[in-house]
């Protein structure tokens, strides 16, 4: 880093760019990380429009931040603004981390790490050679199945109410990942959601389906007959444990919310930052804390 833009003493700043932002449970999460270093991290969520991304940014490192998040609606946007990208970012042409360096800004997906991490940390079977299959197909699905191809899953599915945006999808993944066995369906094709249900391993909601305040929604409706192998993870962390998980749950499944994947997207981010692993399960704690107070 040019010595012009260290930061000043343990004062570290970072930033969130959304529009609109709710209450965002990522400063708790990285004031937690920085704590245990003895740092003192400000992480501000900005909500920002499309059309201000770039004076943002520019506001940003005037300023001595070290980075920051960018999310929903701006993850693929953002990019044109990066002087590097990792290969994560070109090729799915979204970022949801900026590293400002010298004059320099570095774009980074840890979205998808964030997802395998949490996958593995919640004591879920290995993903090489399963048979998958992803609710929605919008960014998060995106990182979603991006991990699962490279966790080398033997096939995936994408469901997604508008079914062209899942056929894209799949046909980007196709190019990349060649041997890959994949197929785009409607959300609202009960005859192959039922038959993932039944023969498939893992199912991952990447959808909003479920999410506060419409808690008594599930993305699809669950069958009868269920592989009693599968293995479901909810993108979704508020609630910690949506409908859908804990009906699965209720049904002998192993089911998890998406609060780890949240803590370790972060803690990848924080990595990325200040070249420092934090403390994951700090972070987890203080997450839990955070969205039980809302
Ligand atoms: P996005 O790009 O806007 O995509 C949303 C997806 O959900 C699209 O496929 C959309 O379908 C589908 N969808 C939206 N409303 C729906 C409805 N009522 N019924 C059926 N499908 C619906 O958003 P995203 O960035 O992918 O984020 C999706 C979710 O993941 C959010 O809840 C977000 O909070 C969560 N997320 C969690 C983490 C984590 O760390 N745990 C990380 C990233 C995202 P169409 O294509 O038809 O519009």
């Amino acid at each position: 880093m040019e010595p012009d833009l260290m930061p000043t003493g343990k004062n570290l700043l970072l930033g969130l760019l959304g529009y609109p932002l709710g209450h965002s449970v990522s400063p708790v999460l990285h004031r937690v990380a920085g704590e245990s270093f003895g740092m003192n991290v400000n992480y501000f969520p900005f909500e920002t429009r499309r059309e201000d991304l770039g004076d943002a940014l520019r506001g940003m490192r005037v300023l001595r931040f070290t980075g920051c998040n960018v999310t929903i609606p701006h993850k693929e946007e953002i990019v044109k603004f990066a002087d590097h990208k990792s290969e994560t970012v070109e090729f799915l042409g979204a970022a949801n981390t900026l590293i400002f360096r010298g004059n320099s800004v570095f774009a980074e997906n840890t979205d998808w790490m964030g997802f395998i991490e949490s996958w593995k940390e919640e004591g879920m079977s290995g993903l090489a050679g399963k048979r998958a299959a992803v609710l929605g197909a919008g960014g998060a699905a995106d990182a979603v199945f991006y991990a699962l191809a490279m966790e080398g899953a033997g096939e995936i599915r994408v469901f997604n109410r508008t079914r062209e945006r899942a056929g894209e999808m799949v046909e980007k993944f196709r190019e990349r990942f060649p041997g890959l066995e994949a197929a785009a369906y409607s959300i609202n094709n009960p005859g192959k959601i039922n038959e993932t249900f039944r023969e498939f391993d893992v199912l991952v909601n990447t959808t909003p389906v479920g999410m506060s305040p419409a808690v008594d929604k599930t993305p699809v409706k669950i069958p009868d007959k269920i592989n009693p192998g599968l293995e479901y993870y909810d993108l979704i962390y508020n609630p910690m444990k949506t409908l859908m998980v804990n009906e699965l749950e209720a049904r002998g499944i192993k089911a998890a919310g998406g609060l780890g994947m949240l803590v370790h997207q972060a803690a990848l981010a924080f990595e990325r930052w200040f070249g420092l692993r934090p403390d994951t399960k700090a972070m987890m704690e203080a997450g839990k804390r955070a969205l039980q107070s809302n």
